[in-house]
């Protein structure tokens, strides 16, 4: 039996797992896919306090150690659903299932699909969500990215210093990402910024070969070669598995305040799953910290 079980080993999870840990707390933490959650995708985080700059592979590296030394156990598994038996959680896996005192749920948010003709066919065949992961493939090749907000910025500028040419295709006029980095990509020789279009299809034969771009104010329509297309429209919470014990907001993220605590005692929200207007890795570990502390006086 466990004390506290966290479910994804994100900034949040991790966070959470050193806080219950640091307070003699007997945690497991319960991890999906990445360890260190979407900031391992990052190439650079500058604003994390008290660190310079650093890669989001090392950021989640060091948060990872640090848990695991203070005794934190993991296990790679999907969670699927979460039962409360009289005060006991049971958490259930793909392949297993655990039970704890307390739960703490912080499974962030995943990419948004663009919903293209053929996005589904080329994934993974020139149609990627990572440029971070995948961006290596494409060196002196020509892609685009898709999208008009931070994430989409950091990746065409990531994309930039390996590609020959990287489009920026955004369905608006105007970006939502940061103004700094926008007017890097625009000082790029090897940057098009292509507005207020969409992407109809993507295009190819065992691999993308293009995009059908319509233009949203005039209705053309044109055809652009290239070898890879990053999708960048934004992140979804997936808290379905949870919906039958805790309550979610019409977008599917978990109904918790600043306290963290969720609609059902004893489990707790943390990170970019939950309610909140600012998803930053400062965000994702203060909700760490508060989460385990509230487990604390829960199990108290
Ligand atoms: C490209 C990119 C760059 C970014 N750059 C910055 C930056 O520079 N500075 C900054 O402050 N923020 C940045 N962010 C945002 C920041 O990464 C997030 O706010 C932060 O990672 C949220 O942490 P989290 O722990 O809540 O969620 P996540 O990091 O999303 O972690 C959640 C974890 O839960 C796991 N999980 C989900 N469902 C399940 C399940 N059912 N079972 C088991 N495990 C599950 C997931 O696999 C994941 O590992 C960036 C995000 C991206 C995508």
């Amino acid at each position: 039996m466990y004390d506290v079980i966290i479910i994804g080993a994100g900034t949040a999870g991790l966070t959470a797992a050193i806080y219950s840990a640091r307070a003699g707390k007997r945690v497991i933490v319960i991890e999906g896919s990445t360890i260190g959650g979407q900031i391992a995708t990052s190439p650079r985080v500058e604003n994390y306090p008290g660190i310079m700059q650093i890669s989001g592979m090392e950021f989640s590296d060091r948060l990872f150690e640090q848990a695991t030394a203070l005794g934190v156990e993991l296990e790679i598994d999907t969670v699927v659903g979460i039962t409360d038996n009289g005060g006991i959680k049971t958490v259930t896996t793909e392949y297993g299932s655990f039970e704890g005192k307390a739960v703490i749920i912080a499974t962030g948010v995943k990419h948004r699909k663009l919903g293209a003709n053929g996005e589904d066919k080329y994934s993974g065949r020139g149609v990627s969500y990572c440029a971070i992961c995948d961006g290596a493939f494409y060196k002196d090749k020509t892609v685009a990215v898709i999208g008009g907000g931070s994430s989409a910025l950091i990746s065409a500028d990531l994309l930039s210093d390996g590609c020959e040419k990287v489009y920026l295709i955004h369905r608006r006029s105007e970006f939502r990402g940061e103004e700094k980095i926008l007017s890097g990509l625009r000082a790029k020789a090897n940057v098009e910024i292509v507005c207020d279009t969409v992407v109809d299809e993507i295009f190819g034969d065992e691999k993308v070969t293009g995009v059908t771009l319509r233009n949203v104010s005039t209705e053309k329509i044109k055809n652009v070669s290239l070898d890879g297309v990053f999708v960048s429209v934004g992140q979804t919470p997936e808290n379905a598995a949870f919906s039958s014990l805790v309550e979610l907001d019409e977008y599917g993220y978990i109904v918790a305040g600043e306290d963290t605590k969720t609609s059902s005692e004893g489990i707790f929200a943390a990170g970019d799953c939950r309610t909140k207007a600012i998803r930053q890795l400062t965000t994702a570990a203060a909700d760490g910290a508060v989460a385990a502390l509230a487990v604390c006086d829960y199990l108290r």
